[in-house]
């Protein structure tokens, strides 16, 4: 079964390209793109349906978010912010630098600090 949308880009049936011409002679338009359901879905899972879907591209995305935001932003509005629990770790180690002088460079050591984000486990 093939399932088709229209592109939901506000501005999709304005862009000139040939593949949105559309009738004969003097009655020709452009119209919005027909977009074939699944069409970068190479996952086997028809089930999943990605913005490509609704999209002809991005600029049609782009058009889309820009247009609805207020209305997008209110399905989910985020009113205080979200926290991840984390730990920072710094550990020490041996790195080294370039010291350059006379002409001359010599490979001298020195104790590094790595400072690491390491994800807590809620479960
Ligand atoms: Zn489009």
């Amino acid at each position: 079964m093939s399932n088709y949308n229209w592109c939901h880009g506000p501005n999709c049936h304005t862009k000139e390209t040939q593949s949105r011409v559309r009738g004969s002679g003097d009655n020709k338009v452009l119209r919005t793109i027909k977009i074939k359901q699944g069409r970068y879905n190479y996952s086997g899972r028809p089930e999943i349906i990605t913005y490509d879907d609704y999209f002809c591209g991005n600029h049609c995305l782009f058009d889309f978010i820009r247009e609805h935001l207020t209305s997008i932003i209110a399905i989910a509005p985020r009113r205080e912010a979200l926290e991840t629990p984390i730990k920072v770790v710094k550990e020490k180690y041996e790195s080294h630098r370039y010291q350059y002088s006379n002409g001359q460079s010599n490979r001298v050591p020195y104790m590094a600090i790595r400072t690491t984000i390491k994800s807590v486990d809620n479960g």
